[in-house]
């Protein structure tokens, strides 16, 4: 079957480009000005709208079990989230394993937790614990099962200490594997959130009191000189809340060291007075929302390039169960934050219709950078022919509010209720197949292929 996408503009990390896409067993295969329609093919109409990659989001959390609490979303769910938003490829971060489990352990379980996504999947690998053998299995899952990153933590149980740090940062960086960490001081968090649970200070706005921003900075700086002392290891950076981690990573690069930054939707668009609302569990996440001032910094990294993806952690624990569980005490909440369904629209409108960034760095943040450091470009991210037919089209013209009730996750909430969005995504291609069309999920359970990613290479970024 051909797929004719005619009228559109065509819109990448380089250019717009008033073009026809030709579409055929999944593949772009042409792309020219004027492409003559025929019988045999499936004609969609794309004049007025935007066509460009589909959106690859590069943290999500689906079907995660953080002990407390399982989040609601699993592979099915949350792909088919992603997809009614316009993303077509999930990296999904595996959760913790059983205490000394193998590497093996978990990609095992994730390999059949993922069965059912309807749009294209992989997983970064995570380091819990570090021993000889774990060291050795990196390898052989960069080089031959597709695992080409690994995140490890710099807090919570599972964190690692600075010796294991440098163990696994050479260890990766020989094996072709992108280092991606969780950079907040361990022991600063731990003491100040004594110190409040001794004072009764356990409302929500006390978790972000609990974790303020010089803990994440110290991590990200602590980070970065350890990948620098460990060869130069590359390291990228999730999830990048304030202006003073952003300023570390602006100085590691300005010196030649391979550091890459991500930050997620809600330090840009939602701030700590969330915390103070009577609904303030809704915004338990780590590392926490940051007082106004940090979102205009890392709206500076946005648009200068300091920051270099757009992913969103979703990680969703209904509003519901937070109350359950944590009513009187922040401390009990499980973190995270949906959002999947939402990145695109709401960087599309707070930063292209707003002025701040080109529709073509809207690609880049979106699709292309997380798609070329995490070894899945050309395939995704692209329109050149011979790319992958992942494709979302946006009507620019489109004013939508979101409301809960229109997404499609399996949680009760969305911390962007009411938000109102300029330019929203009405059709979105995985593989050439249509999986959503008018805000209606139209793909298929298990459609979504396991995608084996590149080893990582210094340069092929660029
Ligand atoms: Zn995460």
């Amino acid at each position: 079957m051909k797929t004719l996408l005619k009228g559109g503009t065509l819109v990448d990390d380089a250019g717009e480009y008033r073009q026809d896409l030709l579409i055929m067993q999944g593949k772009i295969v042409r792309r020219a000005p004027q492409i003559e329609a025929d019988e045999t093919m499936n004609i969609i109409d794309a004049r007025e709208l935007l066509v460009m990659p589909g959106g690859v989001d590069v943290h999500t959390h689906f079907n995660i079990d953080v002990g407390i609490a399982q989040s609601c979303d699993d592979f099915f769910a949350g792909t088919r989230a992603a997809a009614c938003g316009g993303t077509t490829t999930i990296v999904d971060h595996m959760g913790f394993g059983p205490p000394g489990c193998t590497l093996h352990h978990q990609l095992e379980k994730y390999h059949r937790d993922a069965v059912e996504a309807v749009i294209d999947y992989s997983f970064h690998g995570v380091i819990q614990h570090v021993t000889p053998q774990i060291l050795e299995e990196i390898a052989p899952m960069a080089q031959h099962e597709g695992i080409s990153s690994f995140k490890f933590y710099l807090t919570y149980d599972y964190m690692l200490h600075d010796e294991d740090v440098l163990n696994v940062l050479q260890r990766l960086n020989e094996a072709g594997a992108l280092a991606t960490v969780h950079p907040e001081n361990d022991a600063a968090i731990r003491w100040r959130r004594q110190q409040f649970k001794q004072q009764g200070k356990t409302a929500p706005v006390w978790h972000a009191h609990s974790r303020p921003l010089a803990c994440e900075a110290e991590a990200i700086a602590r980070a970065i000189n350890l990948a620098r002392l460990a060869d130069n290891a590359p390291l990228y950076i999730v999830h990048l809340s304030n202006g003073l981690g952003l300023d570390y990573v602006r100085m590691a690069r300005a010196s030649g060291q391979p550091v890459w930054a991500e930050t997620c939707p809600q330090y840009l668009l939602l701030d700590i007075n969330r915390y103070l609302r009577p609904d303030g569990l809704k915004y338990i996440l780590s590392p926490p929302l940051r007082p106004c001032s940090e979102r205009d910094k890392l709206w500076v990294g946005i648009a200068n390039g300091a920051i270099d993806t757009l992913a969103t952690d979703h990680c969703n624990f209904p509003y519901r169960q937070r109350q359950q569980m944590a009513a009187n005490d922040f401390t009990r909440c499980p973190n995270g934050l949906p959002g999947v369904e939402n990145r695109l629209a709401l960087l599309f409108s707070e930063g292209v219709m707003k002025g701040r960034i080109s529709r073509s760095r809207f690609v880049s943040l979106t699709s292309t950078m997380p798609a070329k450091l995490f070894g899945l470009w050309p395939e995704k991210g692209s329109l050149q022919p011979g790319a992958d037919a992942d494709l979302v089209l946006f009507d620019p013209r489109r004013q939508q509010i979101i409301h809960h009730a229109d997404l499609h996750d399996n949680g009760d909430y969305t911390p962007y209720e009411g938000f109102c969005c300029q330019g929203w995504p009405v059709m979105t291609l995985s593989r050439g197949t249509v999986v959503c069309r008018e805000g209606r999920f139209t793909g298929q359970a298990g459609h979504g292929r396991f995608i084996s990613r590149k080893p990582f290479v210094t340069g092929s970024h660029l």
